[in-house]
């Protein structure tokens, strides 16, 4: 059995792709510090499958590049990233781990185009010495920033927690056998792994950095990168919606704040911090990957609808949304995929719909089979959804999915709490597992791939843009 913590889930990082991006940043890391003291003079790294068929769009070779020269996606200056590939670029050299040597990312970064056993996101990287290959490690980047190493095991947690969990059913019954709550459940689990303090200060970070992504992104405008030239339309939401400028967060606090809002306009705000935050994702921007770079926008609308739309029940509000909405990803993880290249979008809006509404329903008061009742409505609604970027790149449709997964994950709250879970006839066991089975039989130009749906039918205008 896994251990998957909720900081596992949410990690703060950069834009366009928790697969695509962190994933092979993450992986550049980790070979770039295996190396230690080995000496070489080349380096090689070639991405498969879905990651060299959208890797470009998704920014893998770029996140490559930051991660072999040491940048960490959690506090790389997100404004510096141009100018620091600009340079290595210029330059045409690297160094790596006290090695200098001729780099050019054009030929040492191969998007194969071809497919490797073990799964579809695979990147190797190679390392050579007078034209010998001396080391050579092959990682997986299984979705939502995850990655693993061919051939080495995982570290396990398992023991360490009080409440070990694979399922909804087993989360069940760890509640209906204890006295606790949901969150008092994830709670247990989070402070046996680190202490509670550091629990609270890295939820508020989390928090924070969510509120930070959504103030760039409104008070941004322009077109994103990328050459299809979508334009930001998170800030004329804004401006629409709020008459007062805003420079900062207590600005937009008031701004929201200062009237009462009715359903429609309600509306169009979740739709806007949503789109406020992919489009920082598009534009490699700093966002909170949750449960993927994708799928960053659902979670904190849907926390900001609750923030300042809905009756605070309890004082610990924000800590019990993002430790119910991290749980409901690891379910997920655990009994399907949080992958697209492996599930289609169902993997990352499906899922970040189904966290967004479990989450919400708790901190509504809603008893936990509430709380899985709504992430099951979130993701019943979500089965079969397809991956197709446009371009491969992580704009359309991925920028308005986002308001959809939260606007879906705020009516399947809605219903959770209207009704008796006991007459419910599907439970989210059974959705994770329907959603695993369809990904499985999902046609492989629909896993971000880039060669079916939109993409297929759009990518021919793509040069002239
Ligand atoms: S279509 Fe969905 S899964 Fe695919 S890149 Fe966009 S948000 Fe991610």
């Amino acid at each position: 059995m896994e251990v998957i913590s909720i900081f596992d889930i949410f990690k703060i990082g950069v834009g366009p792709s928790s697969s695509h991006t962190l994933g092979p940043w993450r992986a550049a890391q980790n070979f770039s510090s295996s190396l230690g003291n080995l000496n070489f003079d080349k380096i090689e790294i070639r991405l498969y499958g879905s990651l060299s068929k959208t890797g470009k769009g998704h920014a893998a070779g770029k996140a490559v590049q930051l991660g072999l020269l040491d940048y960490d996606p959690e506090t790389i200056p997100t404004d510096k990233i141009h100018d620091i590939l600009e340079e290595l670029k210029s330059k045409r050299k690297i160094t790596i781990q006290n090695n200098t040597f001729s780099f050019d990312a054009e030929k040492h970064i191969v998007f194969t185009n071809k497919k490797k056993p073990g799964h579809p996101n695979t990147i190797k990287f190679k390392v050579y010495l007078k034209r010998k290959l001396i080391k050579e490690t092959t990682y997986y980047s299984v979705g939502g920033g995850f990655v693993t190493q061919k051939g080495k095991k995982q570290k396990n947690n398992i023991k360490k927690i009080p409440f070990p969990i694979q399922n909804g059913s087993e989360l069940k019954n760890h509640i209906e056998k204890s006295s606790l709550s949901i969150s008092e459940i994830i709670w247990a689990n989070e402070t046996a792994l680190r202490p509670k303090k550091e629990v609270k200060e890295k939820i508020e970070l989390l928090f924070s950095t969510m509120k930070n992504t959504i103030l760039n992104g409104v008070t941004i405008g322009g077109v994103l990168p990328g050459g299809l030239n979508v334009v930001r339309r998170s800030k004329v939401l804004f401006e629409s919606l709020s008459k007062t400028p805003v420079k900062t967060w207590e600005d937009l606090e008031i701004a929201i704040y200062s009237k009462t809002w009715d359903f429609n306009e309600i509306n169009q705000w979740v739709s806007c911090f949503a789109m406020a935050v992919n489009e920082e994702n598009a534009a490699m921007g700093r966002i909170v990957t949750a449960p993927t770079n994708g799928a960053a926008g659902v979670i904190p609308s849907v926390l900001l609808y609750y923030y300042f739309f809905c009756k605070h029940q309890f004082e610990n509000d924000i800590e019990r949304f993002f430790l119910v909405a991290g749980e409901i990803a690891s379910l997920f993880k655990k009994g399907a995929t949080l992958s697209a290249a492996m599930g289609g979008c169902q993997a990352e809006i499906g899922v970040s719909s189904a966290m967004a509404a479990g989450a919400l329903t708790n901190v509504m008061g809603g008893t936990y089979e509430q709380v899985l009742m709504a992430s099951e409505i979130a993701m019943e609604h979500h089965l079969g959804l397809t991956c197709d970027p446009i371009g491969g790149l992580v704009q359309i449709p991925c920028i308005e999915r986002n308001t959809m997964g939260a606007i879906k994950a705020i009516t399947a709250s809605n219903l959770a709490l209207s009704f008796d879970p006991a007459n419910s006839k599907v439970d989210l066991d059974t959705v994770i597992k329907t959603m695993w089975d369809t990904a499985k039989s999902m046609d492989s130009r629909y896993k971000e791939t880039a060669e079916g749906g939109l993409a297929f039918n759009i990518s021919v205008t793509l040069p002239e843009c």
